[in-house]
């Protein structure tokens, strides 16, 4: 029996406006009472979403954070400074700041770990490119993206954490892995934290995001390691969310 319950985060990315996300989260408050959902937001909208999500199911964070404290680091955001702004949850690692900002999986890990120590739930990304899907060396990759937070932070910093499947392949390109694909992965990540801690294994949420839409969500929903998505695109999208969100409930 699955002893985890599903969560569902949004990723709207570098999207939205304070006019359309009063519209986008006035639809999405009403319509998940009751699920365990997620919006991260771009910094400057956090407030606003403080103050429009404040007492509801849905919970909100960021996409980045600094991996320092706080000092002379023009431009980056700390993690006391998100939780000023009452965030749980903070993405670590997405693809894009991989591959578009060179956030190295070192730069990653210590991310993850500023995130944590501040109280801030890490949603850590981790997932293959196209190339390296071809070559054969997917679980390897991840398996790379793992072994640096493990390394730096311990097995036991996955307790309470969540970590994102990704494919780089099918983010943003309506390219879904196809459920068993995307299964395999799961439970190849589960596995590894399970030969270190089995019980941490099978309590650690495993999320799986690229190209989710509410017409393939039930069937990735199904599959016995995916607790939930990471959802880009179809997240600006109230009744894309909400259909989602409900796929993963059932
Ligand atoms: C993402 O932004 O993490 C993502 C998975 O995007 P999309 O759902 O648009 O593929």
């Amino acid at each position: 029996m699955r002893m985890r319950k599903k969560l569902v985060a949004g990723n709207w990315k570098m999207h939205g406006s304070l006019a359309e996300n009063a519209v986008l989260l006035a639809a999405l408050k009403p319509a998940l009472v009751g699920v365990n959902a997620v919006v991260c937001v771009p910094f400057p909208y956090l407030a606003q979403a403080q103050t429009i999500l404040n007492g509801s199911s849905i919970a909100w964070g960021a996409q980045n954070l600094s991996e320092h404290n706080k000092g002379a680091f023009t431009g980056e955001v700390s993690a006391s400074m998100l939780l000023d702004f009452g965030c749980s949850y903070v993405i670590v690692g997405h693809s894009e700041r991989r591959s578009l900002y060179g956030e190295s999986d070192g730069l990653v890990a210590a991310k993850y770990v500023a995130a944590q120590a501040a109280g801030l739930t890490p949603i850590l990304c981790v997932g293959e490119s196209l190339d390296e899907r071809e070559s054969g060396v997917t679980e390897a990759v991840v398996a790379r993206q793992l072994d640096a937070v493990i390394k730096l932070a311990g097995v036991d910093s996955f307790a309470g954490a969540i970590v994102a499947y990704e494919p780089v392949w099918a983010i943003g390109t309506g390219k879904t892995a196809s459920p068993e694909q995307a299964q395999a992965v799961h439970a190849f990540i589960r596995g590894k934290i399970a030969a270190l801690d089995p019980d941490l294994a099978g309590q650690l949420i495993i999320q799986y995001g690229g190209s989710v839409k509410a017409a393939n969500a039930a069937e990735l929903m199904a599959q016995p390691d995916i607790d939930g998505g990471l959802i880009g695109g179809a997240s600006l999208v109230a009744d894309e969310f909400v259909a989602i969100c409900q796929a993963a409930a059932k």
